[in-house]
């Protein structure tokens, strides 16, 4: 296999990186750094600072005032202007700073959506899609937070079939405005926004187009605060517009680009979703490091029980997985940037397109990230004990808060079906993705790397990679072959394949980072050790999950001759991995409750 440093999306499936090309996240410079200490200690004064007390008021409906307060001292520091170019009054972060400041977003409860919402699908629109006449107009105030700005796709009857929606804009008969007529809903800071960008259909086009709305335009009505489970702080309301006066200048982008323009705009939230998740995942294991090393039954903290351990030490593996792979998209999403740019690509198109060009990955790491700060929320309260059930450790709020990562920017189904409906796309209609090479890869996979009993650093654990890639690539021909067409129709098949791929993909990024960290001079060596058994026990956990997903995929689309082989495959390329997974873990937790929390 070859090496490149810049992979296409999707690409990692058959072609290795080498570990200096791949981006970790100990490379963050101290301006990086600086960005997200600055964010992680307005959150600690600005929201955890007030007690629980007052911390509860951002699980209240009525308490939105409070998110205000703490958006307008956020704008103040420029925290709203994240992603927003220079020219326009923002920061102009690169994506993977972006990606940092999401990280430590985590910490805020509701406040985390408001201002995820502003920095992220709020603007990114206009930023990524608007003229220079636009972006002048709109950004600055943006930037500086004076207007609050939403992203208005979703509609009663148009939910995961965005396209579906019924929102229409007709050109007036003067030529000069679009009526803008239909509703929608949950939208995300709707109750205070004075920008929103609206997907709508012109006339009785097929496809969505999109507009910059101004609350001041008139037409505009808005619903009651929802009433929901988590994140209850943050503003999510219906808009319903009628005879919205838009002024023509207003449509954004191209007329009946606008379902793509929704959807490469959900790929940055998505992978902003996993950020999020390692924050969440990191700051609750500081929560339950703290609580079970104070938490005293049967005589000694409950944090020496291997019970507890075995959780602590499965929430750090994970989170470090998750963080390696998240922040090996975002350097590639930056670097292909800068190469669009270097060709002379125009500003939007190369933030469009670099964006674009991982939208495999970003659904991986969606799905992934969020199911992991779910879990964690879970595990969390479990640790807590009664403490976790009480509304007075916050640990409840956040595991209700967490659960809506599970079904915005695109719900855990859709993205699973996304990320194999995509590599399909290229690997079989537009060809951005070599097949040819990729079926090249798997027998070597399956004959060459075969050597359970190889020794040297790391060789096992970068077969079972090769092996969890392939392994895919033959199932996904396999099922492709047997069902055709019809594989479409059988999602479970799909969601099984997609947890393959996803495994694949998030247990290599790790392994590269461990690479990385022992070739690189001046690694800490108890460090090292640490990460490497956090990379070993999360590739254990991710063989479990990989031999199930094939094995259940095998079992619903194969039979006789060919599932017996398959079933063969899968016994053979995950085969048992030999390393102690409650001595690794043990390992993990003890090296954090020792240090206090997720720290080194
Ligand atoms: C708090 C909150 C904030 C939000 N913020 C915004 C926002 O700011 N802007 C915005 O535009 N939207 C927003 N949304 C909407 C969100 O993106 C949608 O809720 C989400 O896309 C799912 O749509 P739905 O709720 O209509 O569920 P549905 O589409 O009805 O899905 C229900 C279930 O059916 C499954 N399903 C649907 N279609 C298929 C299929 N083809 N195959 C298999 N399973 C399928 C789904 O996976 C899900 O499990 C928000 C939602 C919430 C709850």
């Amino acid at each position: 296999m070859t090496t490149k440093s810049n992979l296409v999306g999707g690409e990692f499936l058959f072609r290795d990186s080498a570990a200096k090309d791949v981006f970790i996240p100990e490379e963050f410079t101290e301006e990086q750094k600086m960005v997200f200490n600055t964010v992680k200690e307005f959150m600690l004064k600005e929201v955890h600072s007030m007690g629980m007390a007052k911390l509860a008021s951002l699980d209240a409906e009525k308490d939105k005032d409070l998110v205000l307060e703490i958006f307008r001292k956020a704008s103040e520091l420029g925290l709203c202007g994240v992603s927003i170019d220079e020219q326009y009054g923002g920061m102009g972060l690169d994506f993977n700073t972006g990606l940092l400041f999401t990280e430590a977003l985590a910490l805020g409860f509701s406040f985390a959506t408001t201002i995820g919402c502003q920095t992220s699908i709020g603007s990114l629109p206009i930023l990524w899609y608007g003229t220079e006449e636009q972006k002048k107009k709109y950004l600055p105030a943006i930037a500086s937070g004076e207007k609050g700005c939403s992203y208005c796709l979703t509609e009663p009857t148009a939910g995961s079939d965005a396209n579906s929606g019924k929102t229409k804009a007709v050109l007036n008969a003067e030529g000069t405005h679009y009526l803008l007529n239909g509703q929608k809903m949950w939208i995300t800071n709707g109750g205070f926004a004075e920008v929103f960008t609206v997907f709508a259909k012109i006339d009785d086009d097929e496809k969505l187009s999109a507009f910059i709305v101004e609350k001041s335009f008139g037409g505009i009505e808005l619903g009651k605060e929802e009433k929901k489970m988590g994140i209850k702080a943050s503003s999510t309301v219906q808009v319903f517009f009628n005879n919205c006066k838009v002024p023509k200048e207003n449509l954004l982008g191209e007329r009946g680009k606008g379902f793509n323009m929704a959807l490469n705009i959900l790929n940055s939230g998505r992978i902003k979703i996993s950020a999020g998740g390692v924050g969440g995942m990191k700051f609750g294991l500081d929560k339950c490091i703290e609580f079970t090393s104070q938490r005293i039954q049967f005589g000694k903290p409950i944090s020496d029980f291997g019970a507890m351990k075995q959780k602590i030490g499965t929430i750090a593996s994970t989170a470090f997985a998750i963080e390696s792979g998240t922040y090996r998209v975002g350097a590639e999403v930056d670097k292909k940037h800068t190469e669009l740019l270097a060709s002379g690509s125009s500003a939007n198109d190369s933030k469009i397109n670099a964006m674009r060009e991982y939208a495999i990955e970003c659904a991986l790491l969606k799905v992934q990230g969020s199911e992991a700060m779910c879990n964690t929320g879970d595990e969390a309260i479990q640790m807590f004990g009664g403490m976790g059930y009480s509304t007075e450790t916050g640990v409840e709020m956040a595991y209700r808060d967490a659960r809506i990562t599970k079904i915005y920017e695109g719900t855990n189904e859709i993205n699973r079906m996304l990320a194999l409906a995509e590599f399909y796309k290229r690997a079989f209609v537009t060809k951005e993705l070599n097949w040819r090479l990729a079926q090249k890869s798997v027998p070597s996979a399956i004959f060459q790397n075969y050597k359970p009993f190889t020794s040297g650093y790391l060789v096992t654990e970068f077969e079972f990679v090769n092996n969890l890639k392939a392994l895919f690539l033959i199932l996904t021909g396999a099922a492709g072959n047997s069902l055709k067409e019809k594989l479409v129709e059988e999602q479970e098949i799909v969601m099984h394949l997609a947890d393959i791929l996803a495994m694949a993909f998030i247990t290599e990024s790790a392994f590269l980072r461990v690479k990385k960290l022992k070739e690189k001079q001046g690694t800490d060596q108890a460090e090292l050790e640490i990460k490497t058994a956090m990379a070993q026990a999360y590739l254990y956990d991710a063989l479990d999950t990989a031999r199930k997903a094939a094995n259940t995929a095998i079992d619903s689309f194969s039979s006789g001759f060919q599932k017996k082989i398959l079933k063969g495959l899968v016994r053979r390329m995950l085969h048992p991995y030999h390393i102690n997974p409650k001595n690794t873990k043990r390992t993990v937790a003890d090296f954090f409750i020792q240090k206090g929390g997720y720290r080194f």
